[in-house]
C-alpha cells in the first residue's frame, strides 16, 4: 500500500525526529504521547530544526506547510486511517508489546507496524500482533534529521513485500536503508559501534584517559564529527545502558554488560544532555559548558 500518512507513538528524541523527516518530505504525520508535555516540546523542536534548515538553504518549502503537516494527538483514533504506524516509546519491552497490540488492533489490516527499538527483537514485539509478516524494525540514528542512516530489520516472519516497502518508505523519506536481513541482538550498526564505546568507558573507568582526550582523539584520528562520549550525552546514558542489557539479556554474552561507570551514572541520574549532566555538562539551554 501506498503509505502517505504515518502514526508515531512516542515524540521523544527519536519519534519527533521522525516525524521532522517525514513531514519534510511531504507525508502526513499524526505524533501520539501519554504526555501532553512532551507533544508540546516535540513542536517546539521540530519548528526550530525545519528553521535552521530553511535558514542553510536545504529546505525550499516554507516551515508553516511543512509544520502542517504535524497534527499531535493524544489517542489512536487516527491510527486507522495511516499506512505505516511507528513506535518509539521507552526502550521497554513490556511497554512496546502493549503499545503494539494496541497499534495492531486500531489500524487497517494491510498497514506496516514498525518499531524504532535499538535493541529488542523485532520477533518478540511482532508477537503481540496478528499480522507478524506486517511487522519489521526501522532503526533511525540520532540527530535523526541529520543522520542519514536507516536500518530496515526483518523479524522472524516479516515478509519479502514488508522489508520492500520499508526500503522504499525509507527512500522516500530522503534516508539510505540499511538492510538488516536477520533479527540479530543489537542489529548491526550498534552491534559494531558498542563494543568501541564500552572500551572508551573502560578506559576512562581504569583512569588510563579523560572523556575529553578520547572524543578529541576520535576526532582527529578518525574523521568522527563527534566524539563517542558527545554522541552518548545526547543519545542519553539511560538509552544506551538499556539497549546494552537487553542484548545481554537476549544473549547471556557477557560482552554487553554495561560497565559499571555506565551503571553508576545511570542510577545517579546522570543521562546525558537532558539531565545537564553525562559524560559532560550542560548549561540550560543543552550547551556543552566548558571547563
Ligand atoms: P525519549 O525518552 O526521548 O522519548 C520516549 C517518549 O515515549 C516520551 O516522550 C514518552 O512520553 C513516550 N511514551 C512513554 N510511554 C508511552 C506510552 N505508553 N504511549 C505513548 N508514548 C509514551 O526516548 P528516545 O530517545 O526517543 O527513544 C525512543 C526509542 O528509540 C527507544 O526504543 C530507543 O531505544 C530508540 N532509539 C533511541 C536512539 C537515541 O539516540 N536516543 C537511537 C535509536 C533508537
Amino acid at each position: 500500500m501506498d503509505i502517505q500518512k504515518v502514526f508515531i507513538v512516542g515524540s521523544g528524541l527519536m519519534g519527533s525526529g521522525i516525524a521532522q523527516v517525514c513531514a519534510q518530505r511531504g507525508l502526513e504525520v499524526v505524533l501520539y504521547d501519554i504526555d501532553g508535555e512532551a507533544l508540546k516540546r516535540a513542536l517546539k523542536s521540530i519548528e526550530w530544526s525545519v528553521g535552521k534548515f530553511i535558514e542553510k538553504g536545504e529546505l525550499k518549502e516554507e516551515k508553516g506547510i511543512i509544520m502542517g503537516r504535524i497534527k499531535t494527538a493524544s489517542d489512536f483514533s487516527e491510527a486507522g486511517t495511516c499506512g505505516l504506524l511507528i513506535e518509539a516509546v521507552f526502550e521497554n519491552q513490556d511497554l512496546k508489546k502493549e503499545i503494539f497490540e494496541k497499534m495492531d488492533s486500531l489500524s487497517r489490516p494491510e498497514a506496516l507496524i514498525a518499531s524504532n527499538t535499538s535493541s529488542i527483537p523485532i520477533t518478540e514485539l511482532a508477537v503481540a500482533t496478528k499480522r507478524r509478516e506486517r511487522v519489521l524494525g526501522l532503526h533511525f540514528f540520532s540527530p535523526v534529521p541529520m543522520m542519514q542512516a536507516v536500518e530496515v530489520i526483518r523479524g522472524q516472519s516479516t515478509s519479502e513485500k514488508t522489508m520492500v516497502q520499508g526500503k522504499q518508505f525509507v527512500i522516500r523519506i530522503g534516508k539510505e536503508p540499511i538492510m538488516v536481513n536477520r533479527d540479530v541482538a543489537g542489529f548491526v550498526i550498534n552491534r559494531i559501534n558498542f563494543p568501541s564505546t564500552m572500551e572508551a568507558m573502560r578506559l576512562v573507568e581504569e583512569g588510563v584517559t579523560t572523556v575529553e582526550d578520547i572524543d578529541k582523539g576520535l576526532k582527529l584520528a578518525s574523521g568522527r564529527k563527534m566524539g563517542i562520549f558527545e554522541t552518548g550525552d545526547m543519545v542519553g546514558l539511560d538509552v544506551t545502558y538499556g539497549a546494552l542489557m537487553s542484548m545481554y539479556r537476549e544473549t547471556g554474552d557477557p560482552r554487553w554488560f554495561p560497565p559499571m561507570i555506565l551503571r553508576r551514572k545511570v542510577k545517579s541520574g546522570e543521562l546525558g544532555r537532558k539531565t545537564g549532566k553525562g559524560w559532560y555538562e550542560y548549561d540550560t539551554e543543552g550547551r556543552k559548558k566548558t571547563k
